[in-house]
């Protein structure tokens, strides 16, 4: 065993030179190769796609529902000492209704240890698996469904829902700490609704309208965004759950007062997910003052509105199928899922997280402990043929290595849950969803300003398991450094 010590470099060496300065945040990654000479169509989700919004709105929203809780619901005034988590909680968990259990599975609907919380305590491993029959696994029958709507396990998908398992983590906590007899079925349904009525009663709506400047990012880079697909001769169209009266002040911030001007098709409250799956509800055309109108719609007219409606309508009404479409959603399902499913589209994927984790990844400590943590998987592999008890005891002090060396590595991302890509070894269930609903995805629509129009995105060869690692092949694609990003630099 000493031998195979010796005849391993040390573990700076084993970075490729440069590799950490591969990546930055305003890189779009393809899952699937696409061709933007062949798109011709460009169209958009509102919220968190062409409007990016601020942290800030967490706070709110978890403070709202927290006193809904508190003072419509009747909880225990206890609740309300609790301030908002701002990095407790990330996108993609699973939670376990009856076992108020939040955490985070992998592509192989695993529960990766480590990463299950009761309340705001994590749950010691032993623990989980005796909550879970002896396994980590949670099988497809409790676990989502297609949408994440699981009987018994719902996965948080939406970046609204992170105040939601925040409240959710807090609520738990107050009953357990204090060691009140309770019902997580009853708190995951009221915290569910109370987070509901924030959105229901507007108030979200309010609260970003009040203060365009406060809630909406990087709104000019949207402006610029749009402003050149058009000048090429793109067409453009919107499909938003959001009310008109909303998203027209948002959009008059961001753009101007003639951004309908870009857009050859807008569609509000147009219901997704069952926009793209059900056939059921007609266009309806709002008028000038926001009242819907009773006539037939028998075309899509730039310059007009559209109230909910439907993907076949859509289609048939505008012609636009297929791969020259490109639809741009931050909700893998709601937005993604179908159309790359039963349609064919291409989807993009707003993911803002990429900006942190990309960042974290390109740390020279975070290649460090990957490169070392896998070099060292590798020494594990070959030594454990090796049956004598001064090898045995080498294993066991790697073993303990390499178990420190991956909590070191989720701690970089969120202490509590990691990363939202990868468990330990494996993509999360969000990830797995990710490449196979995205074509392309990337942190902000601003990404798309760092690109010529012509583009071609090449996915990355990774190996499967059973070809021969080229990783020179692996360097080549997929992880160019963006061009044209200086050129932009006056916009950042
Ligand atoms: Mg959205």
């Amino acid at each position: 065993s000493e031998k195979l010590i010796k005849c391993f470099p040390s573990a700076p060496d084993l970075i490729p030179p440069g590799a950490c300065n591969l990546l930055n945040s305003s890189t779009i990654y393809a899952n699937n190769e696409v061709d933007l000479s062949e798109v011709d169509i460009y169209g958009f989700d509102y919220d968190y796609t062409l409007a990016l919004y601020s942290n800030a709105l967490n706070a709110l929203i978890y403070n709202t529902a927290r006193n809904f809780l508190i003072e419509h619901f009747k909880y225990p005034e206890g609740i309300r000492k609790y301030d908002y988590l701002p990095n407790f909680a990330v996108r993609g968990l699973h939670y376990d209704i009856q076992k108020g259990l939040l955490m985070k599975i992998d592509a192989f609907h695993y529960i990766q240890p480590g990463t299950v919380y009761r309340g705001l305590s994590p749950v010691p491993d032993e623990h989980v698996l005796e909550l879970f029959g002896g396994t980590y696994h949670i099988p497809l029958q409790q676990d989502s469904g297609f949408y994440g709507k699981g009987p018994k396990v719902k996965q948080f998908m939406d970046i609204f829902s992170i105040p939601e398992m925040t409240l959710l983590a807090v609520a738990n906590d107050f009953f357990i700490t204090n060691d009140i007899e309770y019902d997580p079925v009853h708190l995951f349904k009221d915290v569910s609704e109370a987070i509901g009525m924030v959105h229901l009663k507007g108030y979200m709506y309010k609260w970003i309208m009040q203060d365009l400047d406060k809630f909406i990012l990087r709104g000019e880079e949207t402006e610029a965004v749009l402003h050149r697909l058009v000048s090429h001769g793109k067409k453009l169209f919107l499909i938003t759950n959001s009310p008109f009266s909303f998203v027209d002040k948002g959009m008059t911030h961001m753009v101007g007062k003639d951004w309908r001007d870009f857009f050859d098709v807008v569609i509000v409250q147009a219901d997704k997910p069952h926009f793209f799956t059900d056939c059921i509800k007609p266009f309806r055309r709002l008028d000038g003052n926001g009242d819907l109108r009773w006539e037939k719609i028998k075309s899509l007219d730039k310059g007009q509105i559209y109230k909910q409606g439907n993907l076949f309508d859509f289609l048939r009404l505008t012609g636009w199928r297929g791969s020259k479409v490109l639809y741009f959603g931050d909700h893998l399902y709601s937005d993604l899922a179908d159309l790359m499913l039963r349609h064919g589209w291409r989807t993009a994927a707003i993911v803002p997280e990429l900006e942190q984790e990309t960042r974290v990844v390109s740390t020279s400590r975070y290649s460090l402990n990957l490169t070392w943590l896998q070099a060292l998987t590798g020494l594990m592999e070959r030594l454990q043929t090796y049956r004598d008890p001064e090898s045995k005891q080498i294993l066991q002090e790697w073993q303990k290595e390499r178990e420190e060396l991956r909590v070191m590595t989720k701690n970089m991302f969120n202490p509590q849950f990691g990363s939202i890509f990868r468990t330990c070894h494996n993509p999360t269930y969000f990830s797995r969803r990710l490449c196979r609903f995205s074509d392309v995805y990337m942190a902000s629509l601003s990404c798309l300003l760092n690109y010529d129009l012509s583009y071609i995105f090449y996915p990355r060869r990774t190996p499967l398991q059973h070809e021969a690692p080229l990783w020179m092949d692996q360097l080549c694609t997929g992880c160019m450094k963006t061009p044209f990003l200086e050129e932009m630099s006056h916009i950042r």
